[in-house]
This record gives C-alpha cells, sequence and structure tokens, in this order.
C-alpha cells in the first residue's frame, strides 16, 4: 500500500552488496511497506571485501531491531560467541591482556570500581590480583566458557556481555534473504557511470553495464574502499590517519579449526603489526595486519602462515587499505556507509560498528526530498565524531607500549597522538579518571582494561575513596571476585553452548 507524504522520498538505491549494502538494505526494507522503493545494486563480478568477521556488543541491538532470532543467526553464519580479545605482546613480548566485554566489579557510592582495585593494588596487602579477575566476560573467556547474560540486575551474570564472530559472507546472505522478503529489489550488474543534475550536483541515477540505468532520490553508497559515488563521484576527499595508524595492508587466510571454540579474537603484535585470530563454528579466520612502510609483503605472509594454528585452507589474500575517512559522509543526496565512507583497520572490531551506527542514524534521521542541511549536518557531525573516538582509543594500543623491538614499534611508541586522546591520557595518568563523551562507543571499562593491560599506570587513584575503609573495601572485592570465579566454573563451555542452543533443529 503506498501512503507517501508530500516530499516523502519514495526511491532509496543502495550501491554495493557486502556487509555495508545488505545491513543497510535489512534496516531501510522497513520503508518498503510504506510505499517507498529500496532497490540494492551488486556486482559478483567485483565481489566483496570478504573480510570482516568480528563484531562488538554493539550488533545485538541492530540484531533485535530487525527481530532477528539469535539462535537461528548464529547457526545460519557459522558464528561463535565472543566475550572480548586477548592482545598478546602488545605491551612487551610474552605479556597478555584481555579487554573483556561487560563490567569490572560494581561502582559503590559513585566511586568507580577500578578506583578501588588501584588503591588495593597500591596497598598490596591484601594482593587484588589482575583487574579482569572482577570481570565475568574475562574470567568465562580465559576458561573457554560462556552463557548468556541475565537480566536480573541482581545477578552477577547481568553483567556480562557479548558479541559474534562469523562468516561475513554468510551473514551478507543472510540479510539479503531478510531484505529481499520484505521487498527489497536485487540487481545485478556493475555499475559504470552516474548522472548527476547539472545544478545542484544530486545523484540522479546510476547506470548499469548493458545501457540500464536506475533512478532514486537517495543514495546510498556502500561500494567499499573504491567510494564509487561519494569519493568518485562527489569528490569528498579523504582524511588520512595514516600518521597515527600507519597499518595499509593485510593477508588473509582461513585455517582448519583446532582445538577448543575459544570465545574471544585473539589479536598478537607482530614485528610490523599484529596477527588476528577468529574461530568460527566451521573454520578459524586469520589474518596479518601490517605496515607496508615497515615489513615486505612476502615476510609478512610467511609471518601469517608460520603462526596458524591449524592447516591453511588455500592461498593468503592481500588486502589493501589506509586508515582514514571521508570529509563528509553525507553530501547532496548520498550517504556513505561502510567502507566508502571510512576505515579504521580491525584491531578493535569496529567496522560492522560503525555501519549499524550509520544506518540507525540514517533513518533517526531519514530526508525528505528537499534535503534540508539540518539532518545532512547533524548526521555528518555525530558520525564524524564517532570516527574519531574510535581512532583514539585504537591508537592507545599502539602507542602505550614498551616495545622497541622493531622500528614499527619504535614509531608508534614515540609518534604524537592527537589531542582528543592526550587528554584523555591527561585525565588518566592523574588520579585515573575516565570520562565517556556522550555517544561514545567504548565505555571506560574498556579504556580501563587497555590502559591498564598496556601497562599505563596513573599516579594515583581517586581521593573519594578515601571515604571507604580499606578492610570492608577488601571484603567486598574479595566477595565479588569469589562470586565470578564461580559463576563462571557453572557457565557451560562455549561450544556446548552452542550445540544446545543454535545447533541446527
Ligand atoms: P565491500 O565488502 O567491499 O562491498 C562493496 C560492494 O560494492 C560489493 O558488493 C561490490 O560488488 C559493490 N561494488 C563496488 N563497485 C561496484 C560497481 N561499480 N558496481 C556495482 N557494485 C559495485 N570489520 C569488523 O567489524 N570486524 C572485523 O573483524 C574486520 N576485519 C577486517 C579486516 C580487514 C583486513 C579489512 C580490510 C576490513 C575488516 N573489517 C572488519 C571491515 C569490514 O570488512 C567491512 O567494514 C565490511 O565488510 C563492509 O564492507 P563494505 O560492505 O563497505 O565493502
Amino acid at each position: 500500500m503506498t501512503d507517501t507524504r508530500p516530499g516523502q522520498i519514495t526511491k532509496v538505491v543502495i550501491v554495493g552488496g557486502g556487509t555495508a549494502g545488505w545491513m543497510a538494505a535489512a534496516a531501510l526494507s522497513r520503508l518498503v511497506a510504506g510505499g517507498v522503493s529500496v532497490t540494492l545494486v551488486e556486482s559478483e563480478e567485483i565481489g566483496t571485501v570478504g573480510v570482516g568477521e568480528a563484531t562488538i556488543p554493539s550488533l545485538l541491538d541492530y540484531n533485535r531491531m530487525l527481530g532477528i532470532d539469535e539462535d537461528a543467526f548464529v547457526r545460519a553464519t557459522g558464528a561463535t560467541f565472543k566475550l572480548g580479545i586477548e592482545f598478546r605482546d602488545w605491551r612487551r613480548l610474552g605479556e597478555a591482556y584481555l579487554h573483556p566485554f561487560g563490567t569490572h566489579g560494581r561502582d559503590i557510592d559513585g566511586v568507580s570500581f577500578h578506583q578501588l582495585w588501584l588503591r588495593q593494588a597500591a596497598s598490596g596487602t591484601p594482593d587484588p590480583g589482575p583487574i579482569g579477575d572482577y570481570c565475568l566476560s574475562s574470567v568465562a573467556a580465559r576458561r573457554g566458557r560462556f552463557t548468556r547474560p541475565s537480566a536480573n540486575p541482581q545477578s552477577v551474570l547481568s553483567t556480562l556481555s557479548y558479541a559474534f564472530h562469523f562468516d561475513a559472507a554468510l551473514y551478507a546472505r543472510f540479510l539479503r534473504d531478510m531484505a529481499e522478503q520484505d521487498g527489497v529489489v536485487r540487481v545485478e550488474g556493475r555499475v559504470v557511470a552516474v548522472d548527476r543534475d547539472a545544478e545542484t550536483g544530486f545523484i540522479e541515477a546510476v547506470r548499469l553495464e548493458g545501457d540500464r540505468r536506475i533512478e532514486g532520490e537517495l543514495f546510498v553508497d556502500c561500494s567499499g574502499f573504491r567510494s564509487l559515488l561519494l569519493g568518485e563521484t562527489l569528490d569528498v576527499s579523504f582524511t588520512s590517519w595514516k600518521q597515527w595508524l600507519p597499518c595499509d595492508r593485510a593477508w588473509a587466510v582461513p585455517s582448519a579449526r583446532q582445538g577448543p571454540l575459544t570465545p574471544y579474537t585473539r589479536a598478537t603484535a607482530d614485528t610490523a603489526g599484529w596477527r588476528w585470530r577468529i574461530p568460527l563454528q566451521h573454520r578459524v579466520g586469520n589474518g596479518y595486519v601490517y605496515s607496508s612502510a615497515h615489513i615486505d609483503d612476502d615476510d609478512a605472509k610467511q609471518a601469517l602462515l608460520a603462526g596458524l594454528d591449524g592447516a591453511a585452507q588455500g592461498e593468503p589474500r592481500q588486502l589493501r587499505f589506509e586508515a582514514g575517512r571521508r570529509e563528509r559522509l553525507w553530501d547532496r543526496n548520498c550517504v556513505a556507509i561502510g567502507l566508502s565512507g571510512g576505515f579504521l583497520e580491525p584491531l578493535e572490531s569496529t567496522s560492522i560498528h560503525l555501519i549499524q551506527s550509520g544506518i540507525t542514524r540514517l533513518m533517526s534521521l531519514f530526508p525528505d526530498r528537499g534535503f534540508g542541511s539540518a539532518e545532512r549536518d547533524e548526521y555528518n557531525r555525530v558520525m564524524l565524531r564517532e570516527y574519531e573516538q574510535v581512532r583514539d582509543f585504537i591508537i592507545l594500543h599502539y602507542h602505550a607500549t614498551e616495545r622497541s623491538d622493531s622500528p614499527f614499534w619504535d614509531h608508534c611508541r614515540t609518534m604524537t597522538v592527537p589531542e582528543s586522546l592526550l587528554a584523555k591520557l591527561g585525565l588518566w595518568s592523574g588520579r585515573a579518571r575516565v570520562f565517556r563523551e556522550q555517544g561514545e562507543l567504548f565505555t571506560p571499562d574498556s579504556w580501563v582494561a587497555v590502559l591498564l593491560g598496556q601497562g599505563v599506570r596513573p599516579d594515583s587513584f581517586d581521593p573519594l575513596t578515601a571515604g571507604l575503609p580499606p578492610s570492608e573495601t577488601a571484603r567486598f572485592m574479595a566477595h565479588i571476585r569469589d562470586m565470578i570465579d564461580k559463576t563462571a566454573a557453572a557457565m557451560p563451555m562455549h561450544e556446548d553452548f552452542i550445540a544446545q542452543h543454535c545447533a541446527a533443529p
């Protein structure tokens, strides 16, 4: 049934059918019932980037928004559950820490738990042990266990948080089925030209090989690194962040599953970048993200293959990129979502989150045909800020290192970081303060895990801790640690949980 108001957009065209394109299509398909046509153009010949298998907990919100049945999703995409990321060799060779999802301990009377932990660690009696012992996601991850969180805020299980590892191709297929069922029209073909209004520069249509033309009012550019509409056609420039994030290439290869299913991603720092290990139900995804200025391609490939813990399945595939983003993500009647808008390298698995963030913001600021500047400006303001916040968090991992065993790490350790990150580090270095800006993706718990994991110790802790007697605090902390230990021990093993809940019916 058509139910359009005057001025309402009636034709949306999405260019690209990778993760970004199909995530956008599945969400925008809601407009179809209101009389809006949503067309997605993709070219099988060009293909997709084919990586992007680790996510963060915000994906659960996207799945919920679309009414996705989680067990069906896990089954269809070969997914496993992810409780965090293990960072090996980032601070020093031979050291490891976990950045868990979920919270550490519990704040008391407005005092953050990490402040209590720091005071206890400073006094040393009793030694509180690693801060990770106070986070259920961290303890469960180390023991290979998983269960879903409890909705009861009194339960320690409510502090658990999780995301997924999945097969990107299967995920796109899963979303495609949903979107097509809801009325999105898929067109196979390569876009070879773009028609624009001579006066306004607005995009009017994309032209496909075979003399086909698809008209639209709003264009969503999901064309990947090439940025066919926003970059190539509308000429919105790219801001490079290579000076802070020098990795610009990756080799990726799947390997056979080996050993138990770890409910976390592993990121191992190497001489010129880092290697990922992402366990799926049917295989393991591996890659080496590296700086081509610091290692040659062949050596990087060999380092990847040498670090695999199962047999490689095929030849490694190379990907090239540059960290940064477009100066604007929405220009005229075109919004870039996914790699066409920017890329921040995969260290904290944030790309799919940024796709989701772009989609939900586009939906809440959905324009009329007049394309007033208010929606566009707000979209650009919040999205660009989010990219910068994520960038700073990723830079922290590289910069806060004690490694001096290669020119790459010397560069990262000594580089000048953005002012916004310096401000965060300044607050931390005095009394361990961490503030979360409105809309900021990473929580204080995430910053604390990475700062302490990378060995960035503050000078002191919050004076408010003085209001809490040390002996009482020690008892409280011991109680939390004990509860977490017992709860984790009672959780099912990760693969048993999958077999029990997400196996084919
Ligand atoms: P693509 O997958 O490249 O899709 C582009 C689409 O546009 C394709 O369908 C293509 O056919 C189409 N297209 C292009 N040109 C044309 C044309 N002329 N005509 C018609 N169609 C066209 N993200 C995470 O969240 N977690 C991770 O663990 C992670 N790991 C990554 C590792 C590496 C090394 C890299 C490079 C990226 C990683 N990412 C990760 C990012 C993630 O892969 C992407 O954000 C995600 O796959 C979305 O890609 P996309 O859809 O924007 O682009």
